[in-house]
């Protein structure tokens, strides 16, 4: 069965990944209908198999936040079958009741971001989605027992301000964001969390606190009597993203034991039961044309092959499409067990 889990992160999470941190394979980008994915890989762990998926690709820094193609890989993730992403982030605290080197699960989001596609449905008069919760709240669930169960410190709230960067804000912006009730920054959340609202599956952030926003002055934190400077905090936000791979083990397994009470799988619910789309989602999308010389043409059970390694044209792993696409079967042996209101 593949995995159900998803951790989607930026340049320092996959500098661990590149240094060996997660036992992983190679997926590589994967083609969708908008586009190439970010490259994906599939980890291993003592405690279950997820898929790691490098924001930012795989040479640094190489995609800002405004030009990743957020709708390939929420579309990739869904085509493989998963049904919960952790979106793994580094932030800026705006205010000090957030502590360097400390974890956060987000709470709700303000997105301030303006140069990039926040749908899947332009000028299709679809994604008219509610927004609360924004975040899954049984993932936000597992992810704050995750981390006691890991004894970190953390907070199970904060409001993330998402920023379209890459420059970072200035002082006046930052104490903009402060006055509209922001307490985090960062660049990534958005347009993630709606897109994966779009697909009807479940997203939750941990993000970290890195260092605290720009206030336009030489303000230095001051903790325990000394003055933590700027290695100082560059140390505690390190130690922070090295624990990602056992939190994400750990998380793993207390997804397995997750009995879910939320209704992200049923968020395009309203627009399904209006007739405008169906309730297949892959039938929600128009597919790209094949070159002529690359289409393997169709299987012998009527279904396209695949283009490449992953994506399916058709409906995907677990189960089966009819050759008119009006019919889904589930395979064999296929069962729901995370986070749905069935389960
Ligand atoms: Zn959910």
């Amino acid at each position: 069965m593949n995995p159900f889990m998803a951790c989607i992160g930026g340049t320092a999470a996959y500098d661990l990944l590149r240094e060996g941190a997660f036992v992983a394979q190679r997926l590589g980008p994967q083609r969708t209908p908008f586009g190439l994915s970010a490259p994906i890989y599939l980890c291993e762990s003592r405690l279950g198999e997820f898929y790691f998926l490098s924001r930012h690709g795989e040479s640094g820094y190489e995609l800002v936040p405004s030009f990743v193609n957020y709708r390939a890989n929420i579309y990739a993730l869904k085509d493989r079958g998963v049904r919960a992403i952790v979106s793994w982030s580094e932030t800026r605290a705006l205010c000090h009741n957030y502590t360097i080197g400390h974890y956060v699960v987000a709470s709700d989001v303000i997105d301030e971001t303006h140069s990039r596609t926040h749908t899947f449905f332009e000028n299709r008069g679809l994604g008219v989605v509610r927004q609360w919760p924004v975040f899954c709240p049984s993932l936000r669930e597992a992810l704050a027992t995750t981390l006691t169960a890991e004894n970190c410190q953390y907070k199970d709230h904060g409001v993330y301000v998402c920023i379209e960067g890459p420059r970072r804000e200035t002082p006046a912006e930052a104490a903009k964001y402060a006055s509209f009730g922001g307490q985090l920054l960062g660049m990534s959340l958005a347009p993630e969390v709606f897109l994966a609202k779009e697909l009807q599956m479940c997203y939750a952030s941990i993000c970290y606190v890195a260092s605290y926003a720009e206030t336009g002055s030489e303000f230095r934190p001051f903790e325990q009597g000394r003055i933590l400077d700027v290695a100082g905090q560059a140390a505690r936000a390190r130690a922070a993203v090295e624990r990602l791979p056992r939190i994400l083990e750990r998380l793993c397994d207390v997804l397995r034991r997750t009995r879910g009470v939320c209704h992200c799988e049923s968020s395009m619910q309203h627009h399904i039961a209006s007739g405008q789309i169906g309730w297949d989602w892959r039938t929600w999308f128009e597919l790209p044309a094949a070159p002529p010389q690359a289409s393997p043409g169709p299987t012998s059970s009527g279904r396209a092959a695949d283009v490449n390694s992953g994506f399916k044209p058709a409906v995907g792993r677990g189960a089966e499409v009819s050759a008119d696409r009006s019919e889904i079967v589930p395979a064999a042996g296929s069962v729901r067990r995370f986070l749905s209101p069935r389960s």
